[in-house]
């Protein structure tokens, strides 16, 4: 492992201050950066600890929305009263990742920053244009069954990792982030952004800049929503397709929906054109079925991964059904 410089920090200024240093990166939980610390594949200068920044609460406001502290733990948000009742996409998501211990100590900032798990990105003997720019890409022309459909580029078709994510997407969530200067609001629809020829750049965030916290709008299609997760196990294993919906319905119709996909994209990947399907129409299964053909026509497939393209439309079917059976 590379030496590193080690800097605990209580003041939201000063992390910033420091984290706007060269090879300067945050840590938390450490759930992903540690590994990939040991594994050669990121090698900070300087490591600052932000467990002490108080930013670990969990803050129902006065307009309905979840205000999430970027400190707060996967399994405390999930078993949280307002995310078990009132956001029930964003309980699941959660609870769906990764295992209990790894739950305990991720948070949500790093949730949202969490690096691909494409096996050749974690292994510096093979060619990775997300790990060393230019380089190219194994994944292309090796083994491909677990990456992206959507979303995917020249340089990279790695999918996004992050369950919680694909259910804040649903879920109209906002990312709160502060920089030396100001603090401003990023969707999180718009946080992820596509590999395009530049796969090392996964999100918006600056060098430096940090995330306080997270708020989830109240919605009128939150009460009915729900995450459905297709992977290879039950438990501790990332999705190979899952589907994150919410669903308002007024007599036989649909007044508005959410879809948003996990597994199959390079970033958590919200469907307009399956929410188009659903809007206005009677939920039932012709519906849905129509709304996961629209959300997938774009799908491409490599050598390995072309079972995706149908299983993500059963994950979208599937959560859809849970959804409009959900009691409100
Ligand atoms: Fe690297 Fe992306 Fe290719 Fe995986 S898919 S090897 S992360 S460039």
């Amino acid at each position: 492992m590379t030496p590193f410089t080690f800097t605990k920090t209580n003041s939201q200024r000063e992390a910033v201050t420091l984290g706007r240093r060269p090879q300067t990166a945050f840590i938390a939980g450490g759930t992903t950066l540690l590994d990939l610390m040991k594994l050669n594949v990121q090698a900070p200068g300087h490591l600052v600890d932000i467990n002490g920044l108080p930013l670990d609460k969990i803050e129902t406001q006065a307009d309905g929305s979840l205000r999430v502290g970027a400190m707060v733990r996967n399994s405390d948000l999930a078993h949280h009263p307002a995310a078990k009742e009132r956001f029930p996409v964003l309980a699941e998501a959660l609870l769906s990742g990764a295992s209990p211990q790894l739950r305990n100590m991720a948070t949500t900032g790093g949730n949202l920053m969490q690096r691909t798990r494409c096996s050749y990105f974690r292994d510096p003997a093979y060619a990775c244009n997300k790990r060393q720019a230019g380089s190219g890409c194994a994944a292309m022309e090796g083994y491909n069954r677990s990456h992206a459909v959507l979303g995917a580029s020249d340089h990279c078709i790695a999918t996004h990792p992050s369950d919680m994510a694909v259910a804040l997407v649903a879920l109209d969530a906002v990312v709160h982030i502060v920089g030396r200067k100001a603090e401003r609001k990023v969707p999180v629809s718009e946080f992820h952004v596509l590999p395009g020829d530049t796969p090392s750049i996964e999100t918006v965030v600056q060098q430096g800049e940090l995330i306080t916290h997270v708020t989830v709008p109240a919605s009128a299609f939150a009460a009915r929503s729900t995450y459905v997760k297709l992977r290879d196990r039950a438990s501790y294993e990332f999705a190979l397709a899952s589907a994150a919906v919410g669903l308002e319905i007024q007599g036989n119709q649909i007044q508005s929906a959410r879809l948003a996909l996990g597994g199959v994209a390079t970033k958590p990947w919200r469907s307009l054109e399956g929410e188009r399907v659903l809007m206005g129409a009677a939920p039932h299964k012709e519906t849905f079925r129509a709304a996961a053909e629209a959300a997938l026509k774009g799908a491409a497939a490599h050598k390995h991964n072309g079972y995706k393209i149908e299983l993500a439309k059963r994950a979208i079917v599937s959560a859809l059904t849970l959804a409009t059976q959900r009691q409100v």
